[in-house]
């Protein structure tokens, strides 16, 4: 799989953790990459590290909870690029820790404030730099905990940290992922669910991968061809259950 050195890829929390290596494997498959940070030093230091490698990086600054963050990043990229190939929404947030009974409402607010307003702020804003491009694809970093089957099988309730309100704003990301999907399909834009996997980030669930392996799901989505598929989810195995 090969990209045009001209592709231009947005990700959104690309200063840690998957979104840093999505950015690294993309980068590495001739697309220029926008490390989208929180911290703009963070970021810079992540796209300076990888233009050393001979690569095209370069970072913005971006807080998906933050319209006016937002905003400012489109404009920029605006200024600079004047359109968007690629956009990764990666930037996310597991917080529960422990039953949905106990949870502090604030929790639960912010769980979906990052994974699925964010996500959905940070892909209206750049919508119109996403429409200018030959061929844009939107891919939204979910999880094999959204899967309404495995949520109510059995093996559920054996997990050692429930993440249930994780669980649901990422079935909720998976539920506008369709609707986006169908929404631009004329508009030629693909847009899909990629599950990494548990993968050994920040927070190391049990059975981790390394993130080389985590990203893979979410690089292949983001490189898929124009006849490639839209509105559908994939993990690391091929196409997931929702
Ligand atoms: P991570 O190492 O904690 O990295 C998360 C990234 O998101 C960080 O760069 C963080 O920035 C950024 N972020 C959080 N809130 C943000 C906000 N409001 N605005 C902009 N950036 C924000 O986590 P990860 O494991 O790589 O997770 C990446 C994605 O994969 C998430 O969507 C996660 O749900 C998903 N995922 C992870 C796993 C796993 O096992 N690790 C499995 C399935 C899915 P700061 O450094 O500023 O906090």
């Amino acid at each position: 799989m090969s990209e045009t050195a001209a592709s231009i890829a947005l990700i959104t929390g690309a200063n840690e953790g998957i979104g840093k290596e999505t950015a690294r494997q993309l980068a590495a498959r001739g697309v220029r990459v926008i490390i989208g940070s929180r911290s703009l030093d963070k970021g810079e230091a992540v796209a300076a590290a990888l233009r050393e490698q001979g690569q095209a990086a370069e970072a913005v600054q971006i807080d998906v909870c933050d319209a006016a963050s937002v905003q400012a990043a489109a404009a920029e990229i605006e200024r600079r690029h004047g359109r968007l190939d690629i956009l990764v929404n990666n930037a996310g947030i597991a917080i529960d820790r422990g039953p949905l009974g106990t949870l502090p409402i604030d929790d639960l607010t912010a769980t979906f404030d990052t994974n699925v307003t964010g996500t959905f702020r940070v892909t209206q804003a750049m919508l119109p730099l996403l429409r200018r491009s030959a061929h844009a694809r939107i891919v939204n970093v979910s999880s094999g905990l959204a899967s309404m089957g495995f949520m109510s099988s059995d093996a559920w309730r054996h997990m050692p940290l429930m993440l249930s309100s994780y669980a649901a704003s990422k079935a909720a990301l998976n539920a506008l992922t369709i609707h986006w999907a169908r929404e631009l399909a004329d508009a030629g834009i693909q847009v899909n669910a990629a599950d990494p996997g548990p993968t050994a980030t920040r927070h190391t669930p049990p059975g981790a991968h390394p993130v080389e392996v985590g990203a893979q799901p979410v690089v292949r989505l983001a490189l898929i061809d124009k006849d490639g598929p839209t509105g559908q989810f994939f993990g690391q195995q091929g196409a997931s259950a929702w």
